[in-house]
Parts: C-alpha cells; sequence; structure tokens
C-alpha cells in the first residue's frame, strides 16, 4: 500500500486552488481537490465574474440615454431584473462546468464534500473517509464580515445578492469598500434608490484621495445618498415585509434590502490546522512564508485565507508558484510589487503604484504630481457633466513614474497597460516621448506637463 495516497491535497476549488491543482499535476503529481460548495470559489461563482456581468447589465441604462444624443430613439425600454440575474447565474454555471472540465483533464480527482485537516498529512472528508497527503494546500478563501447589531439576521451579503427574488426599490449598503462601492453603482444605474452608511468618513480607503473625492462628486450627482460616521445599529422588519434601518445618529429609514459589505474574513474556523500546530493570525489568516509555507512543513496555503492581498490574480500567481515551487523544482516567490487594481463603481477607477500621499510620506515629499482632469468627448457630446482625472505620481530624485491613478469611463481597461510602464519603471520622459493616440482618454496620459 503506498504511504500516500495523494501527493497534493488542496482544500478549496477556488482560484487559487484550481490553478495549484491543475498545475501540480502538470507536473506529475497525483492530485485530489475538495470543495464544500462550487468549483470555482468566490471570483467565478459569487465576486469578480457575475459582478462584473451586473456592471455590464446595468450599464445599459447610462448607454441607452445617451443614445438619443446619437440619433437613437429607443421605444418601450425597460428593464427586467429576473432576466439579467438568471442569465448572468448561467453563465456561472457555464464557467464552472468550465472549471470541473480542467480538473478532469489534469487528471485532478474532486471531492465535493468539506475536508477538513487531522494532521500534518491528513485530511478527514464530511463522509468520513481519511485521506493521506504528502503535502496539503489549504486555500479555502474568505468570507463575509457581519458586523453584530439587531436585525443583522435580516441583512445580506455578497453571497447573497446575486440571488434577489426581486429588484429592491431602496437598498442600503453598508461600508464604502470595493463591494459596497460596486453593488452602489449598480443599483443605482439600474434604477433603485441606494443609500451608502459607513463606519467613518470615507469611501475607498487605500485608494488615491482626488479619485475618491471624484468619485464621490459623481455618484452623488447621480443620486445615491451616503450617511458617513454612521454604522448600522438595527435592522427591524416592518408588517408589510420591508426594513426600518437606524444608521448612527439619524432618524430610522425605509429599506427593501440591506446589503452588508464590511470586509472578508480568512475562512479558517473549524478547519483542524491546530491540529497540525498551525498558530492562526489575529484576523484568522494563515501566516505563511514567501514561498506560501505555514510553520508545519507539509502545509502551504494560498490566497485571500492568508490575507496578503485580496485579489483573485494574486490567488492564482501564489497558487501557481506553490505548485512550481513544491512540484516543479523551481522555486519562486509571487512579486506584490505594483499590483493594479480596479474599483467597478460607475464610473470605474483604477490604481498601480502609491498614491500621492503614500508618495509623499516615502519620499519626504520630493514628489512631483500631474494630474489630467478632463471631460470625455463621450460625455461632452451626451451632454454628460462628469469628468474623468488621471494622476502620475512621480518620483523627482529619479523621474521614475511610481503611481498611476485614474477615474473615468473604461479606467480598467486603460490602467492595466500603464501598470506594466509602472512595473518597468518608466520614467515621466518616456511619457512624454510617446506619442498620443488620438482621439481616446487614453491620451491624457502622455499630454500631461
Ligand atoms: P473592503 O475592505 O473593501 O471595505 C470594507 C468597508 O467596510 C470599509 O468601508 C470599512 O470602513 C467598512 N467596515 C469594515 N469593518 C467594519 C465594521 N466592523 N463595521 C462597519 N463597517 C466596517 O471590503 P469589501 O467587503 O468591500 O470587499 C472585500 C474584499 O474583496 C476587498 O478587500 C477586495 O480585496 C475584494 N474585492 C475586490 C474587488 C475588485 O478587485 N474590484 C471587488 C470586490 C471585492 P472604513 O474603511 O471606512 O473603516
Amino acid at each position: 500500500m503506498a504511504e500516500f495516497d495523494y501527493d497534493l491535497f488542496v482544500i478549496g476549488a477556488g482560484s487559487g486552488g484550481v490553478r495549484a491543482s491543475r498545475v501540480a499535476a502538470s507536473h506529475g503529481a497525483r492530485v485530489a481537490v475538495a470543495e464544500e460548495y462550487r468549483i470555482g470559489g468566490t471570483c467565478v461563482i459569487r465576486g469578480c465574474v457575475p459582478k462584473k456581468l451586473l456592471v455590464y447589465g446595468s450599464h445599459f441604462a447610462e448607454e441607452l440615454q445617451d443614445a438619443a444624443h446619437y440619433g437613437w430613439t429607443v421605444q418601450g425600454m425597460s428593464f427586467d431584473w429576473n432576466v439579467l440575474r438568471d442569465t448572468v447565474l448561467r453563465d456561472v454555471d457555464r464557467l464552472e462546468a468550465a472549471y470541473i472540465s480542467t480538473l478532469d483533464n489534469n487528471k485532478v480527482d474532486h471531492f465535493h464534500e468539506r475536508a477538513v485537516v487531522t494532521g500534518p498529512q491528513t485530511v478527514t472528508l464530511a463522509s468520513g473517509r481519511e485521506v493521506r497527503a504528502k503535502t496539503i494546500l489549504i486555500a479555502v478563501g474568505a468570507w463575509p464580515v457581519m458586523p453584530d447589531f439587531a436585525g443583522n439576521e435580516l441583512c445580506i451579503t455578497s453571497n447573497e445578492v446575486f440571488h434577489l427574488p426581486s429588484l429592491p426599490r431602496r437598498v442600503v449598503i453598508q461600508g464604502a469598500g470595493y463591494i459596497a462601492m460596486e453593488f452602489a453603482g449598480i443599483f443605482n444605474a439600474l434604477g433603485c434608490h441606494v443609500t451608502v452608511v459607513n463606519r467613518s468618513e470615507t469611501v475607498l480607503r487605500g485608494y488615491d484621495a482626488s479619485l475618491r473625492d471624484r468619485l464621490l462628486q459623481i455618484t452623488m450627482a447621480r443620486g445615491i445618498e451616503y450617511k458617513f460616521n454612521s454604522p448600522l445599529t438595527k435592522v427591524e422588519q416592518q408588517a408589510d415585509g420591508s426594513l426600518m434601518v437606524t444608521a448612527g445618529d439619524h432618524d430610522p429609514f425605509g429599506a427593501d434590502v440591506v446589503l452588508v459589505a464590511t470586509g472578508r474574513r480568512p475562512k479558517t474556523a473549524g478547519l483542524g490546522l491546530e491540529r497540525a500546530g498551525i498558530v492562526l493570525g489575529e484576523g484568522g489568516e494563515i501566516p505563511v512564508d514567501s514561498f506560501s509555507k505555514t510553520s508545519c512543513d507539509s502545509i502551504y496555503a494560498v490566497g485571500d485565507v492568508t490575507d496578503r492581498v485580496q485579489l483573485t490574480p494574486i490567488a492564482i500567481r501564489e497558487g501557481h508558484a506553490f505548485a512550481d515551487t513544491v512540484f516543479g523544482g523551481t522555486p519562486r516567490a509571487t512579486d506584490y510589487e505594483a499590483i493594479p487594481s480596479a474599483v467597478f463603481s460607475q464610473p470605474p477607477l483604477a490604481s498601480v503604484g502609491l498614491t500621492e500621499s503614500q508618495a509623499r510620506e516615502k519620499l519626504a515629499g520630493a514628489v512631483k504630481i500631474f494630474t489630467a482632469d478632463f471631460r470625455p468627448m463621450k460625455n461632452v457630446f451626451a451632454g454628460r457633466p462628469e469628468r474623468g482625472l488621471y494622476k502620475l505620481v512621480i518620483d523627482e530624485s529619479t523621474d521614475k513614474v511610481i503611481g498611476v491613478h485614474m477615474i473615468g469611463p473604461e479606467a480598467p481597461e486603460i490602467l492595466q497597460a500603464v501598470a506594466i510602464a509602472v512595473r518597468a519603471g518608466l520614467t515621466k520622459a518616456d511619457f512624454d516621448a510617446t506619442v498620443a493616440l488620438h482621439p481616446s482618454m487614453s491620451e491624457e496620459l502622455v499630454l500631461m506637463r
């Protein structure tokens, strides 16, 4: 009898776990993965992918409105939430099937049940079966945080928002981070009244202040209401089924759905890691070294469960690097420099490198800032007052572009390419020497003087 059932047993078939499984298998390892919910994980099943489809779906409201300026007559325009929701959920099914095929094609066994660690090289499945593996990878991701307040059981999180039985008339969103700002944009565009309530007085902490101000201005003009310094304290059900919400010192106000988006915590509860001697961090995260190895030599962890950077492409890179390191004979660590990120708010914003305030602090003020504050041609033509804002942060001593921050139509699509320049250490002079691509919004990046 072989000493181990598998060379690698992965717990969690999300972005990081599936990538690690398939790459380890391609290096010749015998691999199995266990998933208690659906293959694909947060990003595919109830995160990035269905969210982006809802952003696309809701964006038609703006496009159809603007179409009149271009000579189109759109008659009998109406929107059916059930159609969008069901089409999105069908696409999620399609993607889940594609992920399962990837595992099958790479001869990775998959168990559709919960698995917990019962020793440094053993996991036990919900069915009671014990599996021995030479290496275990934990890739179970994170789970929405639900703050403690009266009536929080009446609220939903991003897990449930994709399944709403109907489009709510009034949506209250607690939190002002990624999920809150993206869903505020979606529901606002679909015609719901949106109120964002946050415990502090800021949105999107961590993004450049100029972009955050611009997003706030534009979204307020679009009708989103904000209540700052006002965490939710109570949610009550009314006789008619609607909700009554109390936030901060404000008078209670009505809502049909309350979405709580107050961060995501590593999903390590009950995973049995203590049985392998692993001590969790303060937020429940699994501490790992730069090769994603835990304090137990046979157990590794990647993705949101390690709480390094909670982004899908990072989990994928960590999973890939782990598989190459342990099974491919090419040890490598993930590089966290100049990670581009975006918020698919409406308008979207995107960013890479240091913000203006981070740069001023790090370089003791030796920073040059260039901005382009412009009204995109398509907005001018459609009579939309909304302006885009691009900002370049330059290290004055080297002329290197160390930060690019953008808000405006298609900002994430444009920023991906600019991130290459920032990573490559290009200078403002390199940007200036690049001929503008006219007419485009992105030409602003090379025209700032
Ligand atoms: P974020 O960390 O982005 O935002 C959390 C928000 O909730 C903040 O506004 C914060 O307030 C507030 N908050 C935090 N804790 C509490 C609390 N206990 N009570 C009340 N308010 C609180 O989290 P999200 O849930 O929006 O998203 C989770 C993660 O998912 C993100 O960190 C991101 O990595 C990922 N994600 C990425 C996306 C993308 O790349 N486009 C899209 C969606 C999610 P304040 O900061 O003011 O203190």
